[in-house]
């Protein structure tokens, strides 16, 4: 066989490379951004922890989905942002529970580090995902459990969505970059390897063919935590210049 062709590769592969396109589209690159710029308001915090916090709610749903706690539907659509039909997520993802995950956040950081910046940082983060999630998304975010929801729709134009994202994400590494800089190569190498993955798993969304099923959504979706240990390893090669 000369020419791998879409459909030639194996299926598992096909259904784990299309459902990864779509967990980096859902996980909007706009949250790692916020991540990547607030190491300038909180320095001392580690990149890990910074976006952990930003993906914090995207962290919590898998498992959420996994637990049945939580559920979510597949929905064809040409539009590949709009696959997922968010059914119910009042745990993960209502401005309320946002707020009690952000409270809850800065006060575990606080007692481990006494870090006074970095808590109210990471608070900030945690509710920073519900504001950005609520400009993308379509009506689908609950108020609080049971109550009304609420979404700008910024997923029904991509090409608006994309450019947002891409824009922010751009600055996200341009302010960590400028912000941190390398102890060695790998604190060099290894915050660009991030950017590329990141953006091309984000724009590589080339197929809009959904995905198998939701459990599998929530299996990919938690990949997330990877990309948090990557941050983790990044922080832990790059320093603060002193002033
Ligand atoms: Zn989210």
């Amino acid at each position: 066989m000369a020419v791998t062709s879409w459909n030639s590769i194996d299926p598992l592969l096909r259904a784990g490379i299309t459902v990864l396109s779509i967990e980096a589209t859902t996980m909007f690159i706009g949250h790692f951004a916020v991540g990547l710029a607030a190491k300038r308001a909180a320095p001392r915090t580690s990149l890990g922890t910074l976006t952990l916090a930003a993906l914090f709610l995207d962290a919590l749903w898998p498992i959420f989905l996994l637990l049945g706690i939580e559920r979510a539907a597949i929905t064809p659509s040409t539009n590949s942002f709009l696959l997922l039909d968010f059914t119910y997520y009042p745990f993960s993802h209502s401005l309320l529970m946002a707020l009690v995950w952000a409270a809850l956040f800065s006060i575990v950081y606080f007692a481990r580090t006494k870090y006074r910046a970095g808590a109210l940082v990471c608070g900030a983060l945690v509710v920073s995902h519900w504001i950005l999630d609520f400009i993308v998304h379509r009506p689908d975010l609950p108020l609080w459990p049971g109550g009304p929801k609420a979404g700008l729709g910024l997923w029904n134009h991509p090409v608006g969505a994309m450019a947002l994202e891409t824009f922010l994400f751009i600055a996200g590494i341009w302010i960590y970059e400028r912000t941190t800089r390398p102890k060695n190569m790998v604190g060099r190498a290894s915050v660009w390897a991030y950017a590329i993955v990141l953006m091309g798993l984000y724009l590589g969304d080339a197929t809009s063919s959904p995905p198998p099923n939701i459990s599998v959504v929530a299996w990919m979706g938690l990949i997330g935590w990877l990309f948090v240990l990557w941050a983790l390893w990044i922080d832990n090669n790059r320093e603060i210049p002193a002033r």
